[in-house]
Protein backbone atom coordinates (compact mmCIF):
# COMPACT_ATOMS: atom_id res chain seq x y z
CA UNK A 1 0.00 0.00 0.00
CA UNK A 2 1.60 3.43 -0.99
CA UNK A 3 1.06 6.78 0.80
CA UNK A 4 0.72 9.82 -1.51
CA UNK A 5 0.19 13.26 -0.78
CA UNK A 6 -0.97 16.02 -2.73
CA UNK A 7 -0.08 19.41 -2.06
CA UNK A 8 -1.67 22.34 -3.70
CA UNK A 9 -0.86 26.14 -2.86
CA UNK A 10 -4.38 28.20 -2.02
CA UNK A 11 -5.06 30.49 -4.71
CA UNK A 12 -1.24 30.91 -5.35
CA UNK A 13 -1.03 33.74 -7.37
CA UNK A 14 -3.11 36.18 -5.23
CA UNK A 15 -1.99 34.73 -1.64
CA UNK A 16 1.47 36.01 -3.13
CA UNK A 17 0.27 39.33 -3.95
CA UNK A 18 -1.36 39.55 -0.37
CA UNK A 19 1.98 38.93 0.85
CA UNK A 20 3.46 41.57 -1.00
CA UNK A 21 0.74 44.23 -0.48
CA UNK A 22 -0.56 43.42 3.26
CA UNK A 23 -3.28 46.29 2.80
CA UNK A 24 -4.91 43.71 -0.08
CA UNK A 25 -5.64 41.16 2.75
CA UNK A 26 -9.30 40.14 2.85
CA UNK A 27 -10.22 42.19 -0.14
CA UNK A 28 -11.09 40.57 -3.40
CA UNK A 29 -8.39 40.19 -5.61
CA UNK A 30 -8.05 39.36 -9.19
CA UNK A 31 -5.10 38.52 -10.95
CA UNK A 32 -4.94 38.75 -14.84
CA UNK A 33 -5.23 42.15 -16.16
CA UNK A 34 -5.94 46.00 -14.80
CA UNK A 35 -9.53 47.14 -14.81
CA UNK A 36 -9.70 48.53 -18.16
CA UNK A 37 -7.90 45.79 -19.99
CA UNK A 38 -9.98 44.67 -22.71
CA UNK A 39 -8.82 41.52 -23.67
CA UNK A 40 -7.31 39.53 -20.35
CA UNK A 41 -8.44 36.53 -18.44
CA UNK A 42 -8.80 35.68 -14.80
CA UNK A 43 -5.46 33.77 -13.91
CA UNK A 44 -6.30 33.51 -10.14
CA UNK A 45 -8.93 34.87 -8.23
CA UNK A 46 -8.83 35.41 -3.83
CA UNK A 47 -11.91 33.50 -2.31
CA UNK A 48 -12.90 36.77 -1.23
CA UNK A 49 -13.41 37.20 -5.14
CA UNK A 50 -14.62 33.88 -5.88
CA UNK A 51 -17.59 34.93 -3.78
CA UNK A 52 -18.74 37.31 -6.26
CA UNK A 53 -18.57 34.29 -9.04
CA UNK A 54 -15.43 35.81 -9.98
CA UNK A 55 -13.35 32.19 -11.51
CA UNK A 56 -10.07 31.48 -13.32
CA UNK A 57 -10.13 31.99 -16.86
CA UNK A 58 -12.99 34.32 -17.05
CA UNK A 59 -12.70 37.55 -19.00
CA UNK A 60 -11.34 40.30 -17.22
CA UNK A 61 -14.39 42.19 -18.64
CA UNK A 62 -17.00 40.20 -17.23
CA UNK A 63 -14.90 40.11 -13.55
CA UNK A 64 -15.12 43.79 -13.56
CA UNK A 65 -18.75 43.79 -14.13
CA UNK A 66 -19.77 40.77 -11.07
CA UNK A 67 -16.94 42.69 -9.35
CA UNK A 68 -16.71 46.08 -9.55
CA UNK A 69 -14.67 47.07 -6.13
CA UNK A 70 -12.05 44.36 -6.38
CA UNK A 71 -8.83 44.90 -6.74
CA UNK A 72 -7.32 44.29 -10.43
CA UNK A 73 -3.73 43.03 -10.67
CA UNK A 74 -2.03 42.15 -14.14
CA UNK A 75 0.27 39.72 -11.99
CA UNK A 76 3.73 39.05 -11.94
CA UNK A 77 4.69 35.97 -13.17
CA UNK A 78 8.54 35.98 -12.01
CA UNK A 79 7.72 36.42 -8.53
CA UNK A 80 5.10 33.94 -8.31
CA UNK A 81 7.87 31.42 -9.66
CA UNK A 82 10.15 32.68 -7.19
CA UNK A 83 7.97 31.71 -4.47
CA UNK A 84 7.30 28.55 -6.10
CA UNK A 85 11.19 27.55 -5.80
CA UNK A 86 10.80 28.15 -2.13
CA UNK A 87 7.91 26.16 -1.96
CA UNK A 88 9.47 23.48 -4.28
CA UNK A 89 12.91 23.31 -2.21
CA UNK A 90 10.86 22.22 1.10
CA UNK A 91 9.37 18.99 -0.79
CA UNK A 92 12.68 17.03 -0.61
CA UNK A 93 12.99 17.32 2.91
CA UNK A 94 9.98 15.15 3.10
CA UNK A 95 10.20 12.79 0.52
CA UNK A 96 12.88 12.04 -2.28
CA UNK A 97 10.12 11.28 -4.79
CA UNK A 98 8.37 14.92 -6.15
CA UNK A 99 6.56 15.06 -9.50
CA UNK A 100 5.65 18.82 -9.55
CA UNK A 101 2.42 19.13 -11.38
CA UNK A 102 2.62 22.88 -11.86
CA UNK A 103 3.82 26.60 -10.60
CA UNK A 104 2.26 25.94 -7.29
CA UNK A 105 0.85 21.90 -7.06
CA UNK A 106 2.83 18.60 -6.33
CA UNK A 107 2.57 14.79 -5.14
CA UNK A 108 5.10 13.44 -2.96
CA UNK A 109 5.53 9.87 -2.52
CA UNK A 110 5.66 9.42 1.36
CA UNK A 111 5.42 5.84 1.00
CA UNK A 112 7.69 3.97 3.79
CA UNK A 113 8.60 7.44 5.47
CA UNK A 114 4.80 7.26 7.19
CA UNK A 115 6.51 6.07 10.37
CA UNK A 116 8.72 9.13 10.79
CA UNK A 117 5.42 11.08 11.98
CA UNK A 118 2.83 9.76 14.33
CA UNK A 119 0.16 9.70 12.58
CA UNK A 120 -0.77 10.74 8.81
CA UNK A 121 -2.40 13.84 10.28
CA UNK A 122 0.87 15.23 11.64
CA UNK A 123 2.72 13.78 8.50
CA UNK A 124 0.51 16.65 6.50
CA UNK A 125 0.50 19.10 9.49
CA UNK A 126 4.54 19.28 9.33
CA UNK A 127 4.40 19.89 5.51
CA UNK A 128 1.74 22.68 5.97
CA UNK A 129 3.96 24.50 9.15
CA UNK A 130 6.62 23.92 7.06
CA UNK A 131 5.35 25.87 4.18
CA UNK A 132 3.78 28.43 6.11
CA UNK A 133 6.56 29.11 8.09
CA UNK A 134 9.35 29.63 5.23
CA UNK A 135 7.04 31.67 2.82
CA UNK A 136 4.13 32.53 4.84
CA UNK A 137 1.40 30.70 2.42
CA UNK A 138 -1.16 28.56 3.24
CA UNK A 139 -1.30 25.07 1.42
CA UNK A 140 -4.10 22.52 1.16
CA UNK A 141 -2.77 18.68 1.49
CA UNK A 142 -4.28 15.26 0.61
CA UNK A 143 -2.95 12.26 1.59
CA UNK A 144 -4.33 9.02 0.32
CA UNK A 145 -3.22 5.76 -1.08
CA UNK A 146 -2.57 6.99 -4.63
CA UNK A 147 -2.59 10.24 -7.08
CA UNK A 148 -6.24 10.47 -8.02
CA UNK A 149 -7.56 10.43 -4.67
CA UNK A 150 -4.91 12.02 -2.97
CA UNK A 151 -5.68 15.27 -5.51
CA UNK A 152 -9.34 14.51 -4.42
CA UNK A 153 -8.42 15.23 -0.74
CA UNK A 154 -6.28 17.74 -0.98
CA UNK A 155 -9.33 19.60 -2.76
CA UNK A 156 -11.75 18.60 0.13
CA UNK A 157 -11.29 20.86 2.69
CA UNK A 158 -9.50 24.02 0.98
CA UNK A 159 -8.23 26.38 1.57
CA UNK A 160 -5.65 25.35 4.20
CA UNK A 161 -7.45 21.99 4.40
CA UNK A 162 -5.76 18.96 5.12
CA UNK A 163 -7.87 15.64 4.39
CA UNK A 164 -6.80 12.22 5.27
CA UNK A 165 -8.30 9.35 3.30
CA UNK A 166 -7.32 5.75 4.31
CA UNK A 167 -7.90 2.55 2.31
CA UNK A 168 -11.17 1.38 4.56
CA UNK A 169 -12.80 5.01 3.93
CA UNK A 170 -11.85 5.25 0.31
CA UNK A 171 -15.33 3.37 -1.34
CA UNK A 172 -17.61 5.30 0.91
CA UNK A 173 -16.04 8.49 0.11
CA UNK A 174 -16.07 8.03 -4.18
CA UNK A 175 -19.65 6.93 -3.78
CA UNK A 176 -21.58 10.36 -4.30
CA UNK A 177 -19.02 11.76 -6.13
CA UNK A 178 -20.42 13.36 -9.43
CA UNK A 179 -18.31 11.64 -12.55
CA UNK A 180 -16.63 14.67 -13.02
CA UNK A 181 -14.61 14.70 -10.02
CA UNK A 182 -13.09 11.31 -11.99
CA UNK A 183 -9.64 12.01 -13.27
CA UNK A 184 -9.95 12.70 -17.20
CA UNK A 185 -13.50 12.81 -17.19
CA UNK A 186 -13.87 16.85 -18.85
CA UNK A 187 -17.12 18.06 -19.79
CA UNK A 188 -17.78 15.99 -22.94
CA UNK A 189 -16.87 12.80 -20.89
CA UNK A 190 -18.99 14.26 -18.53
CA UNK A 191 -22.04 14.68 -20.64
CA UNK A 192 -21.36 11.19 -22.37
CA UNK A 193 -22.03 9.61 -18.99
CA UNK A 194 -24.96 11.50 -18.24
CA UNK A 195 -26.39 10.42 -21.27
CA UNK A 196 -25.87 6.89 -20.28
CA UNK A 197 -27.71 7.78 -17.04
CA UNK A 198 -24.32 7.62 -14.91
CA UNK A 199 -24.30 10.98 -12.65
CA UNK A 200 -22.25 10.00 -9.63
CA UNK A 201 -19.66 7.25 -9.01
CA UNK A 202 -22.18 5.01 -7.78
CA UNK A 203 -24.26 4.84 -11.08
CA UNK A 204 -21.04 3.37 -12.55
CA UNK A 205 -20.31 0.47 -9.83
CA UNK A 206 -23.15 -1.92 -10.84
CA UNK A 207 -20.96 -2.43 -14.67
CA UNK A 208 -18.67 -4.27 -16.05
CA UNK A 209 -15.43 -2.64 -17.70
CA UNK A 210 -16.44 -4.65 -20.98
CA UNK A 211 -19.81 -2.72 -20.81
CA UNK A 212 -18.63 0.61 -19.91
CA UNK A 213 -15.85 0.22 -22.68
CA UNK A 214 -18.57 -0.34 -25.05
CA UNK A 215 -20.53 2.68 -24.43
CA UNK A 216 -17.89 5.19 -23.96
CA UNK A 217 -15.11 3.41 -25.56
CA UNK A 218 -11.82 1.67 -24.84
CA UNK A 219 -9.27 4.10 -22.35
CA UNK A 220 -11.90 6.13 -21.22
CA UNK A 221 -14.15 3.14 -20.15
CA UNK A 222 -11.44 1.24 -18.39
CA UNK A 223 -10.46 4.49 -16.75
CA UNK A 224 -13.59 5.45 -14.70
CA UNK A 225 -14.03 1.42 -14.19
CA UNK A 226 -11.11 1.61 -12.16
CA UNK A 227 -11.35 5.16 -10.68
CA UNK A 228 -14.91 4.32 -9.20
CA UNK A 229 -13.34 1.82 -7.41
CA UNK A 230 -10.24 3.96 -6.39
CA UNK A 231 -7.64 2.08 -8.31
CA UNK A 232 -5.12 4.07 -9.67
CA UNK A 233 -1.67 2.28 -10.09
CA UNK A 234 0.12 5.94 -11.55
CA UNK A 235 3.74 6.32 -10.06
CA UNK A 236 4.84 9.71 -8.70
CA UNK A 237 7.27 10.47 -11.38
CA UNK A 238 10.63 12.53 -10.06
CA UNK A 239 11.09 15.75 -11.91
CA UNK A 240 13.29 15.33 -14.95
CA UNK A 241 16.38 16.86 -14.89
CA UNK A 242 16.47 20.40 -16.80
CA UNK A 243 16.00 19.39 -20.21
CA UNK A 244 17.29 23.13 -20.96
CA UNK A 245 17.80 26.21 -19.83
CA UNK A 246 16.19 29.82 -21.09
CA UNK A 247 15.19 33.24 -20.71
CA UNK A 248 12.94 35.34 -22.89
CA UNK A 249 11.97 39.15 -22.37
CA UNK A 250 8.52 40.91 -23.41
CA UNK A 251 8.36 44.05 -24.92
CA UNK A 252 5.83 47.04 -23.74
CA UNK A 253 6.01 47.98 -27.41
CA UNK A 254 6.81 46.47 -30.36
CA UNK A 255 11.14 46.94 -31.08
CA UNK A 256 12.36 47.09 -34.64
CA UNK A 257 16.04 48.80 -33.50
CA UNK A 258 18.53 45.82 -34.02
CA UNK A 259 21.31 47.40 -31.65
CA UNK A 260 18.50 47.46 -29.28
CA UNK A 261 17.93 43.63 -29.66
CA UNK A 262 21.27 42.85 -29.83
CA UNK A 263 21.66 44.26 -26.28
CA UNK A 264 19.07 42.19 -24.89
CA UNK A 265 20.31 39.13 -26.46
CA UNK A 266 23.46 39.68 -24.46
CA UNK A 267 21.92 40.25 -21.53
CA UNK A 268 19.76 37.18 -22.05
CA UNK A 269 22.88 35.37 -22.85
CA UNK A 270 24.69 36.66 -19.56
CA UNK A 271 21.61 34.97 -17.12
CA UNK A 272 21.26 31.85 -19.07
CA UNK A 273 25.28 30.90 -18.90
CA UNK A 274 24.80 31.97 -15.21
CA UNK A 275 21.97 29.56 -14.71
CA UNK A 276 24.25 27.05 -17.11
CA UNK A 277 27.26 27.40 -14.96
CA UNK A 278 25.24 27.10 -11.48
CA UNK A 279 23.72 23.89 -12.23
CA UNK A 280 27.60 23.10 -13.38
CA UNK A 281 25.97 22.18 -16.97
CA UNK A 282 27.59 22.37 -20.39
CA UNK A 283 25.27 22.69 -23.34
CA UNK A 284 25.87 22.55 -26.92
CA UNK A 285 23.19 23.88 -28.71
CA UNK A 286 21.95 27.49 -28.74
CA UNK A 287 18.54 28.44 -29.73
CA UNK A 288 16.56 31.81 -30.01
CA UNK A 289 13.20 32.48 -30.29
CA UNK A 290 11.24 35.56 -31.90
CA UNK A 291 7.62 36.76 -31.74
CA UNK A 292 6.54 39.22 -33.91
CA UNK A 293 4.32 42.05 -33.50
CA UNK A 294 1.56 39.76 -35.28
CA UNK A 295 2.15 37.03 -32.57
CA UNK A 296 4.49 34.63 -35.16
CA UNK A 297 6.82 33.23 -33.44
CA UNK A 298 9.82 31.62 -34.51
CA UNK A 299 12.85 29.61 -32.80
CA UNK A 300 16.40 29.18 -34.92
CA UNK A 301 18.95 26.75 -33.25
CA UNK A 302 22.68 26.03 -34.17
CA UNK A 303 24.28 23.19 -32.36
CA UNK A 304 28.14 23.84 -32.04
CA UNK A 305 30.30 20.90 -32.08
CA UNK A 306 31.99 20.96 -28.68
CA UNK A 307 30.36 21.95 -25.30
CA UNK A 308 30.59 25.60 -23.59
CA UNK A 309 29.25 27.26 -20.34
CA UNK A 310 30.53 30.35 -21.35
CA UNK A 311 28.35 33.45 -21.93
CA UNK A 312 30.76 34.97 -25.02
CA UNK A 313 29.67 31.71 -27.04
CA UNK A 314 26.19 31.72 -26.14
CA UNK A 315 25.81 35.08 -27.24
CA UNK A 316 27.59 34.98 -30.43
CA UNK A 317 25.83 32.06 -31.38
CA UNK A 318 22.38 33.88 -30.55
CA UNK A 319 23.50 37.01 -32.52
CA UNK A 320 24.23 35.22 -35.67
CA UNK A 321 20.90 33.23 -35.41
CA UNK A 322 18.92 36.57 -34.99
CA UNK A 323 21.04 37.88 -38.10
CA UNK A 324 19.92 35.53 -39.91
CA UNK A 325 16.51 36.35 -39.38
CA UNK A 326 13.94 38.53 -41.63
CA UNK A 327 13.33 41.54 -38.69
CA UNK A 328 9.68 42.88 -38.23
CA UNK A 329 8.74 44.87 -35.79
CA UNK A 330 9.53 42.35 -32.35
CA UNK A 331 7.48 42.13 -29.24
CA UNK A 332 9.40 39.18 -27.62
CA UNK A 333 12.95 37.40 -27.52
CA UNK A 334 14.41 34.61 -25.90
CA UNK A 335 17.82 32.83 -25.57
CA UNK A 336 17.93 29.28 -24.91
CA UNK A 337 20.57 26.69 -24.18
CA UNK A 338 20.17 22.82 -24.24
CA UNK A 339 21.83 19.49 -25.34
CA UNK A 340 23.76 19.47 -22.14
CA UNK A 341 26.54 17.21 -19.91
CA UNK A 342 28.37 17.75 -17.38
CA UNK A 343 31.69 18.56 -16.60
CA UNK A 344 34.37 20.73 -19.19
CA UNK A 345 34.92 19.82 -22.65
CA UNK A 346 35.87 22.98 -24.19
CA UNK A 347 37.14 22.56 -27.56
CA UNK A 348 40.95 22.08 -27.81
CA UNK A 349 43.62 24.67 -29.60
CA UNK A 350 41.11 27.60 -28.36
CA UNK A 351 42.74 30.18 -26.62
CA UNK A 352 39.83 32.37 -26.13
CA UNK A 353 37.86 29.46 -24.70
CA UNK A 354 40.15 29.99 -21.97
CA UNK A 355 40.20 33.12 -20.87
CA UNK A 356 36.40 33.92 -21.50
CA UNK A 357 35.97 31.01 -18.95
CA UNK A 358 38.15 32.83 -16.57
CA UNK A 359 35.87 36.69 -17.16
CA UNK A 360 33.26 34.25 -16.27
CA UNK A 361 34.56 32.82 -12.87
CA UNK A 362 35.34 36.51 -12.19
CA UNK A 363 31.70 37.79 -12.95
CA UNK A 364 30.29 34.52 -11.34
CA UNK A 365 32.17 35.27 -8.20
CA UNK A 366 31.35 39.00 -8.00
CA UNK A 367 27.22 38.01 -9.03
CA UNK A 368 26.84 35.12 -6.12
CA UNK A 369 28.32 37.27 -3.39
CA UNK A 370 25.85 40.22 -4.72
CA UNK A 371 23.16 40.12 -6.52
CA UNK A 372 23.27 38.61 -10.20
CA UNK A 373 23.11 41.10 -12.56
CA UNK A 374 25.71 43.32 -10.44
CA UNK A 375 28.30 43.12 -12.77
CA UNK A 376 27.83 42.54 -16.56
CA UNK A 377 29.52 42.87 -19.48
CA UNK A 378 29.59 46.19 -21.49
CA UNK A 379 27.92 45.61 -24.83
CA UNK A 380 24.49 44.91 -22.55
CA UNK A 381 24.95 48.91 -21.40
CA UNK A 382 23.05 51.01 -23.71
CA UNK A 383 25.21 52.41 -26.78
CA UNK A 384 24.99 55.68 -28.91
CA UNK A 385 24.62 53.87 -31.80
CA UNK A 386 21.00 52.89 -31.41
MG1 LIG B 1 -3.54 25.93 -6.28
Amino acid sequence: MRTIMHVDMDAFFAAVEVLDHPEYAGQPLIIGGRKDSSRGVVSTASYEARKFGVHSAMPIAKAVVLCPHGIFVPGRMERYQEVSRQVQAIFPQFSPIVEPLSIDEAFLDMTGCEHFYSSLEHMGQSLKRKIRAETGLTASVGIAPNKFLAKLASDWQKPDGLFVLRPQEVAGFLRDLPVGKLWGVGKKSQALLHGLNLHYVRDILPHSEAWLQAKVGSALGSQIYHLARGIDERPVVPEQQAQSIGHELTFSEDVDSFPFLRRQLAELSEKVGWRLREQDFYAKTVSIKVRFHDFRTITRSHTLPHTFNDDDTIFQQALHLLEGVKLEPVRLIGVTVSNFSQGTQLSLFSTLDQSSSQVNEVMDGINRRFAPGTITKGRTLPSKSD
